[in-house]
């Protein structure tokens, strides 16, 4: 096995991955379980800033997945907590209500402040943004040469109940330009978004993989972090924009901490994420054979390799997920 061997922790997309706006994706809810269930050390990380932690942590609990606030990590959350140790200045929050808990305490302007802000907070407005609001930040910004511009993630869009709908990304693009402002980004693809959350994890950021529906966000982003990226084939995901070899790779993570037998045993090696990766980056490795976990155990499939594989149907494994299986039973 490669590197990939070393891998030890899971951070979770959401939409897309978990969920497509209010729908559960098949297999998701599974697959958390399960990788909760082994003991998987594990976190939700997302470029939402339509909710804050609390709203997204009950969310999830709706659909099933338990997961305190701690265990998600959210741009506006990791803001937050860098404002709190910056320099104190007037904050001006474009953001919406339910995100702003956030940064409760924090000296943040009126929503109707053009000038006096230190810092200029840019998340997704949805459809709260029209061009007074939008050149409001460019005023704030253009008022203050030193007020930093605050990008709460740069995820260019993402699949809406009505369809693909403009991210904070394009917005943020548009104060650049007009401003010439370099922004400070908070949430996918900034690498020191993805390896707090490998440290939140405790563990080296070679060592995490991001389990994402964004190819450039998520799986770009982890692989530019030092991080294992994996394409999931649902929310934004379409053929298009996956021009790598065909089949997909797999992963696999050492039993933690120790074997079941104890000791001295080899450790089955468990299949988790059987992954699209990015031909370019050099990293893509050809499909090993099956692990040792898998010769032993052929009436097990883990949810999350179903899941990951094909981005539909739950355990036992999609139709793709069954021929494989019982293709190595019969071949034994
Ligand atoms: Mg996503």
């Amino acid at each position: 096995m490669t590197a990939a061997g070393a891998l030890r922790g899971i951070l979770f997309d959401l939409d897309g991955v978990i969920y497509n706006a209010e729908r559960p994706i098949a297999g998701a809810v599974e697959t958390v379980e399960w990788v909760h269930a082994q003991g998987i050390p594990h976190l939700f990380l997302t470029n939402t800033t339509s909710r804050c932690r609390a709203a997204l942590s009950e969310k999830l609990a709706a659909l099933g997945i338990r997961a305190a606030e701690q265990e998600i990590l959210t741009p506006a959350a990791a803001a937050a907590e860098w404002l709190r140790t910056a320099p104190a200045g007037p904050i001006a929050l474009f953001v919406r209500q339910s995100a702003r808990r956030e940064f409760a305490g924090l000296p943040c302007l009126p929503d109707d402040a053009e000038d006096g802000a230190a810092y200029v907070v840019v998340g997704d407005l949805g459809e709260l943004w029209d061009f007074r609001t939008l050149n409001r930040a460019f005023r704030l910004l253009h008022s203050n040469p030193k007020a930093e511009l605050i990008a709460l993630g740069m995820t260019r869009y993402w699949l809406a109940p009505d369809g693909i709908s403009l991210d904070a990304a394009p917005f943020v693009a548009a104060l650049k330009h007009a401003t010439g402002r370099q922004e400070l980004l908070f949430g996918k693809p900034a690498a020191r978004f993805l390896q707090t959350a490998a440290g939140r994890l405790g563990l080296d950021a070679g060592q995490v993989l991001m389990i994402g529906d964004d190819i450039e966000a998520d799986v770009g982003g982890a692989q530019t972090a030092g991080l294992k990226g994996a394409l999931v084939k649902t929310g934004k995901f379409r053929p298009a924009i996956w021009k790598g070899p065909s089949g997909p790779m797999r992963f696999s993570i050492p039993w933690p901490p120790c074997p079941p037998g104890g000791p001295g045993r080899e450790p089955p090696a468990r299949e988790v994420a059987p992954a699209v990766r990015r031909a370019q980056t050099g990293t893509a490795q050809g499909r090993p054979a099956a692990p040792p976990w898998t010769r032993r155990c052929p009436g097990i499939w883990p949810p999350a390799a179903a899941f990951a594989c094909e981005g539909a149907g739950a355990h036992p494994g999609t139709a793709r997920s069954r021929r494989i299986r019982e293709a190595r039973s019969s071949s034994r």
